[in-house]
């Protein structure tokens, strides 16, 4: 009960982490999708804007041109959302070190883009560089693995998750200088001040 209390919480955490931390711009985004996979988009509007030219053309011509080739951009138009879609899942999931092929596939074969959605809520915050040694580092890691970096520094008074340059806690006030970075040289004969738990 408590374990999965404390996975929920994880979780709660990372998704309140991306949205603190990532700041995305729909033009970066869609730069991520393959390109192979936009100019098929462009090709099957296309071919659908000829096939309805052509449908009409061989049609018993009941209904306006405006109506076959207004259907045809419609359905072309939503079958390219989608395929963007799955495109960038494909390559988002791939940059956040999840397994891609997997989740393109919940996300196709999903129905009613459930899958869709479940990705967008569940993937995994993307690796940033710890500020300092510039390895990358996962959203998850309490500690950095090249220089061992506090990379979740909590306020020693009250416990709270804090950001890394503030200098006092936003919650109780605390002084926080002393868990930025260890001090670069210690002096000898002097004791390093541990913050009062
Ligand atoms: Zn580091
Ligand atoms: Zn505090």
């Amino acid at each position: 009960m408590t374990e999965e209390k404390q996975r929920v919480k994880e979780g709660v955490r990372l998704i309140r982490w991306r949205m603190g931390h990532e700041k995305t711009r729909f033009a970066d985004e869609f730069r991520i999708i393959p390109r192979s996979l936009k100019r098929l988009t462009i090709t099957l509007f296309i071919v659908g804007q000829v096939a309805a030219q052509v449908a009409y053309f061989y049609g018993s011509k009941k209904d306006p041109l405006a109506a076959y080739v207004g259907v045809a951009a419609g359905g072309t138009l939503f079958i390219d959302l989608l395929l963007l879609l799955f495109g960038y899942v494909n390559r988002d999931a791939k940059r956040r070190e999840m397994n891609s092929t997997l989740w393109t596939l919940l996300a196709i074969f999903v129905p009613y883009g459930i899958g869709l959605i479940v990705y967008f809520l569940r993937r995994e915050p993307l690796p940033y560089n710890c500020p300092g040694c510039g390895a990358i580092v996962s959203a998850r890691f309490n500690f950095c693995p090249g220089c061992k970096r506090d990379l979740r520094p909590c306020c020693p008074q009250c416990m709270r998750e804090v950001r890394a340059g503030d200098n006092y806690c936003p919650y109780c006030a605390q002084e926080l200088a002393t868990i930025k970075s260890p001090p670069p040289e210690q002096k000898t004969g002097q004791a390093i001040v541990q913050p009062a738990e």
